[in-house]
């Protein structure tokens, strides 16, 4: 666990498209899976997101990841130097805030993303970073401004 909170996560345009269509794609679930990405400073950034199954009894209101995902995330993201960072789900039709399950939540890497829903669109992407054992606010830059565009991505990806 990190003793200091994070300041800021950076998302690539991948992993906001990838994010987004998930969550549209389930909903009215939640949706959820895994952040692989890295730390610098009081920063981390995401390469690369995972959706996986939302075993929840009742996944409309909650979510619990399948753990065969996360263990699939660490090592993917061992094999190409990055590191499983958190997880992220979706609200299909609430705030972007942590629940009281989100906050007792396991989350491997300790940041939890969650991307707010409102009639079928996506509305808003908040972060926190668990430290000492409190969930902190941390400030959610999208890169896809500075990045090619998703319709004008080249059909070879990294
Ligand atoms: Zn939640």
């Amino acid at each position: 666990m990190r003793a200091r909170p994070l300041a800021t996560l950076v998302l690539s345009a991948e992993a906001v498209e990838g994010v987004r269509l998930a969550s549209s794609s389930a909903l009215p679930f939640e949706a959820c899976g895994a952040l692989i990405g890295e730390f610098y400073g009081t920063s981390a950034r995401v390469a690369r997101v995972r959706a996986g199954a939302n075993l929840a009894r009742d996944p409309s209101r909650s979510f619990d990841l399948d753990p065969a995902l996360l263990v699939a995330a660490e090592d993917e993201a061992r094999g190409v130097g990055l590191e499983l960072i958190g997880i992220w789900h979706s609200h299909p039709n609430a705030p972007a805030e942590l629940s009281t399950a989100d906050r007792a939540a396991d989350v491997p890497g300790g940041i939890s993303l969650v991307a707010s829903f409102a009639g079928g669109r996506l509305r808003e992407l908040c972060a926190w970073s668990r430290a000492n054992g409190t969930w902190q606010p941390v400030r959610v830059e999208c890169a896809s401004q500075t990045t090619r565009a998703p319709e004008n991505r080249a059909t070879r990806g990294r």
